[in-house]
This record gives structure tokens, sequence and C-alpha cells, in this order.
């Protein structure tokens, strides 16, 4: 069952969205080296407590944090640990928020201190094909065409590996709804979009081969090969002539390029052009 949002429910997922891009922002002044992926999941529990929200992830089929912090070979719903995070991390970070019947659901992945180019250049075009998918989520598209248009860009135009077993979804009064959104696919194929559908687009972008399994904790998701993967997302509106995103990744930038532990020298002046892609 594939839900039409009213313009109110989509308020309200913007609300969760926009709670969930505060937290990652939260998050994104708080990373250094030195401090355990858990602080960071007890101070977002917090903030989200303390803003009248639940955290959407927590005690999801057992899961058991508020955040899905993966860091480098790790692809998505690592768990937050003792580990101590260090220079040269490249850490994925993957929130839930909900409160008045719906979810948000959004992604950011960070880099600490000094990271190889080739990973910042990940990282860039990991972020920039989000853009391109949400582009592609308007009326009478398929999600076949968002899909596409994420394979497109960081596969064959970069050659990175697309992650296959862990796609995109509907969200709403669910965390997870129909449809599935792939990040691979053909143009055309698939359900056919309507204004009013929500969908978190999601790509998870290997630098090396797609290929990836689950650690026997039997929630981390690894890269086979041991590469750096990363790992974007936006909850996205349907409409008419391109998606509109509901998270906004802008606080996020501004706390990352605050931070001068982080190294947010991937963007740059990249980050106007990544907007003209869903202002067009
Ligand atoms: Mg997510
Ligand atoms: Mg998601």
């Amino acid at each position: 069952m594939i839900y039409i949002r009213t313009r109110d429910e989509i308020e309200l997922i913007r609300k969760s969205a926009l709670m969930v891009s505060a937290t990652l922002t939260e998050v994104a002044k708080l990373l250094k080296p030195g401090i355990t992926t858990k602080s960071i999941d007890t101070m977002a529990e917090t903030f989200i407590r303390d803003n009248g929200g639940v955290p959407s992830f927590k005690g999801y089929h057992g899961f058991p944090a508020t955040l899905c912090i993966s860091v480098n070979n790790v692809v998505v719903h690592g768990f937050p640990s003792d580990y101590v995070l260090k220079d040269g991390d490249v850490v994925s970070v993957d929130c839930g928020f909900y409160k008045n019947g719906y979810h948000g659901d959004s992604a950011y992945t960070f880099a600490i201190g000094n990271v190889a180019p080739e990973v910042l250049q990940l990282l860039k075009v990991t972020k920039e094909s989000v853009y391109r998918g949400v582009a592609q989520a308007c009326e009478n598209n398929r999600v076949g065409d968002i899909s596409y248009a994420v394979e497109q860009f960081t596969h064959g135009e970069h050659g990175y590996g697309v992650v296959r077993e862990l796609v995109g979804h509907g969200v709403g009064r669910s965390l997870h709804e129909d449809p599935q959104v792939p990040n691979f696919g053909r143009r055309g194929d698939g359900k056919k979009l309507k204004e009013g559908m929500v969908l978190a687009i999601e790509p998870m972008i290997n630098l090396g081969t797609r290929d990836v399994e689950t650690l026997s904790d039997g929630w981390s998701v690894v890269t086979r090969d041991g590469k750096v993967s990363a790992h974007f997302e936006h909850t996205t509106a349907v409409r008419k002539r391109r998606g509109e995103p509901l998270s906004s990744f802008a606080p996020i930038e501004e706390a990352e390029r605050a931070n001068p532990e982080l190294n947010s020298s991937q963007y740059g002046e990249q980050i106007p052009m990544i907007k003209e892609l869903v202002i067009q």
C-alpha cells in the first residue's frame, strides 16, 4: 500500500524530518577524535526527547540505539559502542524522529580530520546523488527513474559500487512503508509516482565493489572488500515537477564547516551547484 499524504500530513512529516536535521546538526557540532560513538548516541537521544520526540530506530526490530553510526567500511546499521573516533574516520550517521504520528528519516556522512581525497570525492558524489534522485521524484515518473539517476551518476559516471541489499522506502506513519526505492534500476520501471507520496531516498555507495555482508552482531552491514562506504538520505515529498526534500542538509553543513575537527573541503562551492539541481 502506497500512501498519498495530505498537505497537513506532509507538514507533520516535514517537522519530524527537520528535527532529524537538527539532531544531525548537534552531532556535527560534537564529532571529533577521542569520543565514543556511544556518547554521540546518548546526546542524540536526549536532544530528541527534549524536543518532544521519540527516536524512531530505538527498539525497531530490536535495534538498540537512537542512531545508526557506521564508521569507515560499515555501510549502514552500525550501532553506537565504546569505539573511539579517530582522525581519518568516515562516519555515517542515520537518524529517525517520530512525533505527532509521523516519522522523519535522514542520514549524513562526515569526514573526521585527514581523509584521503578519493574518499572525500566519494562523499561528494554520494551526496549529490541524493539530489539527482530527488530531482526525479515527480508526478508520473516511476520509482525506477529515481533508481536509475542514482546508479547512473554514482556507478556509471564514477565507477563506485552501489549497494543492492538495502534500499530507500516510503516513510510516514511507519518508518518503512511501500514502495521500496532501490539505488539501482532502469528508467520507467516500478511503481508510478504521484504527488503526495513521501519517500526516503538514500544511496549507500561504496568506494570499491558493491558486495556487502552482515557482521555476527546481526546488524552492522560492511563492505566485503573492507573499503569505505558513504550514505546520505533525504525524506522527500513527490511533487508535480520535482521532488522536495523535507529534511535539510543546510544546518548540518553549516555546523560541519564551523567544526575544525571535521573535513568539509569536499563541498566548498559545490553546495550551491547541488541546490540548483532541485531548484530548476
Ligand atoms: Mg535513515
Ligand atoms: Mg531510511
